[in-house]
């Protein structure tokens, strides 16, 4: 029995409202609470007699800890579940610990604004610190570890895929295949088509960003950073096959080098058709990536943020697209003395999401372990007070609710290195 608030009503968390709903006896009351409410109520309106779960909804600016703290307390949640944009993650947690709830997000804090001067000192400050410049990073949630600790209070980041599955997939290696971890490889490779020659997966703003970054991994203790798209290498994928895929920059990095310290290197690794490379170079070089905002015939707009008005709204894409994703990391090191590698991933395919939830499997891939996560945390697998991320965790539980509900595992002895 439990009461969940969920903000954010865009494509993932219309999966992980519906699959909660799927799981009734745990998800017994959901308030699906958004910035546009309308969005809330034909959900709500779509569930209603599909699922015994009571939902229930509500409207709230999520940057305001004011409001989000009127509604926590009038709703009165065991745990609230930010499927909104990584820019609400602050002001939804501050509200979580002035009202003592558990929280739980899928992806790390960055802000809408990146020219914001005190945000920028410690950007500046961390990049020459570290060493890498993506504009996301742990540090400003991190900050919250002492305050949820006092609080008796468990936060959970980034309980998607990548972030999420994959630190789970880390802990099992970790826990069940290897003495010592050498190097982990992740490997995500989206091999559907949405027929566009060009639109994002999930939020444009957020993927644009993301992958117009520097690129940078994680080696013998230190940050290396490249030119974005610099390094470039080629994977088949088991049910998808030969793609290209670029290392970037990516937060689970960050973490898993601070829980797995033993490992020497860690690399993130994505999939981009050459139609999508060469229209985001463009749109970069014309300036339309920009989040400062220039003046237009009187009116003022943020590049991006046009952009993102033009592009196709990631949640449209699930009918149009075919095809296979495939995520996992790959594990070199030793067990008993020998050396070993040992590749786990999940296959997800775009049309049975759609068929499933409405949905294409980028979204699900996302939704799904927000499912399984929240489900942890609420059936009390997971509550740690303080601010964790998934590696921390056990991860039996939560890879036999992926299997259950949707994302079940594939696992490969040997597999194919990556150079
Ligand atoms: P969408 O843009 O589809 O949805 C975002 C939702 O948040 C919308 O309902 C939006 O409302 C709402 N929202 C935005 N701002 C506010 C606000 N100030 N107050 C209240 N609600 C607000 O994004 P996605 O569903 O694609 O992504 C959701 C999250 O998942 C993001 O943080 C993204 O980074 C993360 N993600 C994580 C992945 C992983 O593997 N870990 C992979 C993919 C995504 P409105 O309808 O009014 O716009």
């Amino acid at each position: 029995m439990s009461r969940v608030l969920v903000i954010g009503c865009g494509g993932v968390a219309n999966v992980a409202i519906r699959k909660c709903c799927m799981v009734p006896e745990v998800f017994t009351e959901l308030c699906i609470a958004s910035r546009t409410k309308s969005k809330c109520d034909a959900l709500a309106a779509e569930l209603k007699d599909k699922t015994t779960t009571k939902i229930t909804t509500a409207r709230v600016n999520a940057d305001s800890v004011e409001e989000l703290c009127a509604l926590i307390n009038s709703y009165k949640p065991d745990l609230v579940m930010n499927i909104a944009l990584p820019y609400q993650d602050l002001s939804i947690m501050e509200a979580c610990l002035r009202c003592g709830v558990n929280y739980m997000d899928t992806a790390n804090y960055e802000p809408e604004d990146t020219d914001d001067p005190e945000w920028r000192k410690v950007y500046d400050k961390r990049c020459k610190e570290k060493g890498f410049s993506a504009y996301f990073d742990y540090s400003w949630q991190w900050a919250y570890r002492e305050k949820f600790e006092k609080a008796g209070l468990t936060a959970l980041l980034g309980c998607g895929f990548d972030p999420g599955v994959t630190q789970a997939y880390c802990a099992y290696a970790k826990k069940h295949e290897f003495d010592e971890i050498d190097t982990i490889d992740i490997l995500d490779c989206n091999g559907g088509d949405h027929g566009y020659a060009f639109a994002t997966n999930f939020n444009p703003e957020v993927n644009l960003r993301e992958v117009s970054a520097p690129g940078s991994y994680w080696e013998d203790g230190h940050w290396v950073e490249i030119p974005a798209m610099s390094i470039k290498r080629e994977y088949d994928f088991d049910q998808v096959g030969g793609k290209d895929m670029y290392l970037l920059h990516h937060e689970e990095i960050e973490s898993l080098a601070e829980n797995i310290p033993e490992v020497k290197r860690i690399r993130f690794f994505m999939t981009f058709g050459q139609s999508y490379l060469t229209h985001m170079k463009c749109l970069e070089n014309v300036g339309m990536l920009s989040t400062t905002p220039i003046n237009f015939e009187g009116h003022e707009i943020v590049p991006i943020k046009f952009l993102k008005a033009l592009l196709p709204d990631p949640a449209s894409l699930g009918p149009r697209t075919h095809g296979k994703t495939n995520i996992g990391c790959i594990f070199t090191g030793r067990k008993d003395g020998k050396e070993k590698s040992w590749y786990i991933y999940n296959v997800c395919d775009h049309q049975e999401c759609y068929r499933e939830v409405a949905s294409q499997a980028i979204s699900y891939t996302t939704g799904v372990p927000a499912m399984c996560g929240a489900l942890m945390m609420l059936t009390g697998k997971w509550i740690q007070p303080g601010v964790h991320t998934v590696e921390e965790f056990d991860p039996d539980p939560f890879l036999d609710a992926l299997d259950q509900h949707g994302l079940p595992r594939s696992i490969c002895a040997d597999p194919v290195l990556v150079p």
